[in-house]
C-alpha cells in the first residue's frame, strides 16, 4: 500500500511517500521518496498550489503509472472541533478553512493542499492529521486563559497546543524504551526545532503544553519570541505599532534572530564557545526558560519518568542540551557526557542521563511524516 504524506509549512511543501506491508501497519512503512519545494512565495514558486504541482509532477516520475493508496495532510490547527484525523471531503475542509484565522502562516497553505490534491486524486482517501489533536486531553485549568469567558465564546480564544503529532510519537517510543505501556507514561517532552514547546504527558494524554492559542507562547523559539508580558504589547500598539507590525515583530524577528543575529543554533553554540557574549546569553535566555517549563510539567505530570528531547536542536545539539541538563539538576536529573556526545542524528533513541539520574533523559529523533502516515492509514483501513 501506498501512502503519501504532504506537509505544508507557511513557505515549504515536504512531502514523503511510503510503502506499508498491509501485515505490519504499525511498523512504519519503508520510505521510497519525499522532497521538498522551499521558498515559496520568496522565489519562482509563488503559491502552495504552484509548489502543489511540482510535488505531483516529481511523484509522477516516481509512480510511473501506479496511483497512491491514500494522502495524510498535515494540519496545524484543528480548533476544538477535530480531536483526531479526520478523513477528508469538502464540509471538512471548508471547516479546516474556517480555522485560517487563528494559524494564519499555517492553515491556509494546508488547505490548499488539501482541494489541490483532492481534485488531482479524486478517488484516493485522504486524511487531516492536526498538530492541536493530541492535545485534546488538556484539563480546563490548562487550557483556560484567566479572560472573560466571552472571548472564549465569540472567538475560540484558549490554549490549543501544537506540535501534537511529534510529541505523541516520540512519547510511544520513550515508553517502548522504559518499558512501561503508553498508557502508563508519564513524561515531560520537548520538541526543539525552529518552532519549539514542552508538554506534559500523564498516563499517555497531553495534560499540559508550553504554545497556547498560537504557536507563539512558551519557549524562545527560532524567530519567535515565546512568552512576553502581553503588556508589551498595549505599550507597542500606543507607540503607533500595528497588527501586521507586531505580528511580524513577535513571529518573524524575535527569539534566537533578536538575541544572536539569526537561528542557526550549530552557529549559536559556537560562537557562544568562541568568546561571543551575545550569543552565549541568548543561549543562557533559552535555556533557562526551558528550564523552567520543564520543571513546571514535571509538576503537572505529578513526576516525570522521564524528560524526552527531540526536533532540531533536541536530537543534535549536544552543547545545548548539557547547558540545559546542569540547569536541571535539582530535579535530580545528571547527564551522561559521553551519551549526550554521542547522541546526534540517530536513526534511534539513546538515554543521556546517567544510571543514578532519578529522572531518565531520553534523545529520540521524531518522525511526524511516519506518524501522520500510520495514522491515514489507520483511518482508511487495509484493502
Ligand atoms: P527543525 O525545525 O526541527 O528542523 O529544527 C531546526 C533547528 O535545528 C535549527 O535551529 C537548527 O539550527 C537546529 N539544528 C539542526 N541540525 C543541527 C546540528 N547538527 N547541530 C545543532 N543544531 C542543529
Amino acid at each position: 500500500m501506498l501512502v503519501l504524506v504532504l506537509n505544508a509549512g507557511s513557505s515549504s511543501l515536504k512531502y514523503s511517500l511510503r510503502r506499508f506491508d498491509p501485515t505490519q501497519p504499525g511498523a512504519g512503512g519503508v520510505k521510497i521518496a519525499k522532497g521538498i519545494v522551499e521558498q515559496i512565495g520568496e522565489s519562482e514558486v509563488a503559491d502552495h498550489l504552484q509548489a502543489f504541482d511540482i510535488v505531483s509532477g516529481e511523484l509522477a516520475e516516481v509512480l510511473g503509472g501506479r496511483t497512491v493508496d491514500a494522502v495524510g495532510h498535515r494540519v496545524v490547527h484543528g480548533g476544538e472541533r477535530f480531536t483526531g484525523p479526520a478523513l477528508i471531503d469538502n464540509e471538512i475542509i471548508r471547516a479546516i478553512e474556517q480555522l485560517n484565522e487563528l494559524a494564519p502562516l499555517h492553515n491556509p497553505p494546508g488547505v490548499q493542499c488539501l482541494r489541490a490534491a483532492t481534485r488531482a486524486w479524486p478517488k484516493v482517501p485522504q486524511v487531516a492529521v492536526f498538530d492541536t489533536s493530541f492535545h485534546r486531553t488538556l484539563p480546563e485549568p490548562a487550557w483556560r486563559y484567566a479572560l472573560p469567558d466571552e472571548l472564549y465564546r465569540r472567538y475560540g480564544i484558549r490554549r490549543y497546543g501544537f506540535h501534537g503529532t511529534s510529541v505523541h510519537y516520540v512519547g510511544q517510543r520513550a515508553a517502548e524504551m522504559l518499558g512501561v505501556p503508553w498508557e502508563k507514561f508519564d513524561g515531560v517532552i520537548a520538541h526543539l526545532g525552529n518552532g519549539a514547546s514542552v508538554t506534559a504527558v500523564k498516563h499517555g494524554r497531553s495534560v499540559d503544553t508550553s504554545m497556547g492559542f498560537t504557536p507563539l507562547e512558551g519557549l524562545v523559539m527560532g524567530t519567535r519570541s515565546g512568552d512576553v508580558d502581553p503588556g508589551v504589547l498595549v505599550f507597542l500598539l500606543r507607540k503607533g505599532y500595528d497588527a501586521d507590525k507586531l505580528d511580524s515583530l513577535l513571529n518573524r524577528d524575535s527569539g534566537f534572530k533578536a538575541l544572536a543575529g539569526h537561528n542557526d543554533m550549530r552557529a549559536i553554540t559556537e560562537a557562544a564557545a568562541a568568546g561571543n557574549e551575545e550569543a552565549e546569553l541568548a543561549l543562557e535566555i533559552a535555556a533557562h526558560r526551558l528550564a523552567r517549563y520543564i520543571g513546571g510539567c514535571h509538576v503537572a505530570c505529578t513526576g516525570a519518568q522521564a524528560v524526552v528531547l527531540t526536533g532540531g536542536i533536541g536530537e543534535n545539539s549536544a552543547p545545548f542540551r548539557a547547558r540545559l541538563l546542569t540547569k536541571l539538576g535539582p530535579l535530580g536529573i545528571s547527564l551522561d557526557a559521553a551519551a549526550n556526545e554521542e547522541a546526534t542524528g540517530m536513526d534511534e533513541g539513546l538515554r543521556i542521563s546517567t544510571p543514578d539520574s532519578v529522572i531518565e533523559v531520553l534523545v529520540i529523533p521524531t518522525d511526524e511524516e511516519r506518524a501522520i502516515a500510520e495514522a491515514t492509514l489507520a483511518l482508511v483501513g487495509l484493502p
